[in-house]
């Protein structure tokens, strides 16, 4: 008896220092609250290529994993080119590095042209799909761009989260971005114009009344892109681990950065319309950017797409310095909230951050 006694003992000494390294792993990221829910900030790669048979990109998923472990990332959504492999071996592949530090999670980009070769970087009419099913069908090059809202109806089937790679290149799917889950930003930063482009679509579709969320896209094929600058997506889910991300992603809980970081931030974005407690709702955060590479930071703030000039002025101003490289600003923005009314806000600091949208409603 007294050795089973020594087992258990060991058994839930064991537990608890497992739960310790759960909890040290996960608190290595800035954690708040937003009344409703507590949520954790994780930032990760999206839309990433590897040399995964099939694909395109020159590195392994181990290697990947490494790098951004390294330079303090929580995870990857890696989008292989599907049309050249069978995604159910690539998921597995892919999950083998999914662990309980760093969040892997499977999808796959999908080209809409019949024709292979179409692709000249000019136009590319693309979307990145994290399926809602284990072995989704291939659907690259099943449809033309025209097609699209055959390719989105597939894409519902099998309960995908689908975003709008590089929407400069696509121009002909702009009369509405309010199709798409999501809106890729940055993903060839180097153009303004191409970062405005992408803006105006959004800010389209807010006006109509949708409420996508945002990611900035590295659209990674070789390490060598992490040296143009950090394309960070924050996702902010309740928990750490690759389920709870893609949960996050789908509730639009992100927040799309370029050469900066999310310190904090009081309330996460959500495509679900909240009751903003009191008629009123209020947001506060901390960012640092890498204001040396970049223009002179401002922050924009949209009510239902048009520039807002709220009652409670918006606020933006240098902060005590947090991190080498980064100049820190805190910033708050609110607004009250007319009975009845759903309004949806975002935060810009143009070419550096956008937020996805807070929706809010009032009794
Ligand atoms: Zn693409
Ligand atoms: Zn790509």
């Amino acid at each position: 008896m007294k050795s089973d006694k020594f087992l258990s003992s060991f058994l839930s000494l064991t537990a608890f220092i497992v739960s310790l390294l759960i909890l040290s792993s996960a608190t290595a990221y800035a954690s708040a609250s937003d009344g409703a829910s507590s949520f954790i900030i994780v930032p990760v790669w999206v839309h990433v290529h590897t040399n995964f048979k099939g694909d395109g990109g020159s590195e392994s998923i181990p290697k990947i994993v490494d790098y951004l472990k390294s330079k303090g990332y929580g995870g990857v959504i890696l989008t292989p080119h599907s049309a050249r492999l069978t995604f159910k071996d690539f998921k597995t592949e892919a999950e083998k590095y999914d662990a309980s530090d760093f969040a892997v999670i499977a999808g796959r980009e999908v080209i809409a042209s019949k024709d292979e070769g179409d692709d000249d970087g000019i136009v590319m009419c693309h979307i990145n799909a994290v399926s809602g099913i284990p072995d989704p069908p291939v659907l690259d090059h099943k449809y033309e761009a025209g097609q699209r809202d055959a390719l989105i109806a597939d894409l519902k089937k099998e309960n995908a989260v689908y975003i709008w790679n590089h929407p400069w290149a696509c121009k002909q799917w702009s009369p509405s971005p309010e199709l798409f889950d999501g809106i890729e930003f940055f993903n060839d930063i180097q153009s303004v114009d191409n970062y405005n482009a992408e803006k105006g679509f959004y800010i389209n579709a807010l006006k109509k009344g949708a409420h996508p969320f945002v990611v900035s896209g590295i659209d990674m094929h070789s390490l060598v892109q992490a040296t143009i600058g950090e394309f960070t997506t924050y996702i902010l889910p309740d928990e750490f681990n690759s389920a709870s991300m893609v949960k996050a992603l789908r509730n639009g809980n992100t927040i799309a950065a370029f050469n900066a970081k999310l310190f904090k931030i009081s309330e996460r974005p959500s495509n679900t319309i909240r009751n903003a407690a009191g008629n009123e709702f209020s947001i506060k955060g901390t960012l640092g950017l890498k204001v040396g590479l970049g223009p002179k930071a401002s922050m924009i703030v949209y009510k239902n797409g048009e520039v807002f000039t709220p009652k409670n002025p918006v606020t933006f101003e240098r902060g005590e310095k947090l991190q080498k490289g980064y100049v820190t600003y805190n910033f708050s923005f609110g607004d009250k909230i007319e009975p009845g009314a759903a309004s949806c806000y975002v935060f810009e600091i143009p070419q550096y951050v956008v937020s996805s949208p807070y929706c809010y409603t009032a009794k």
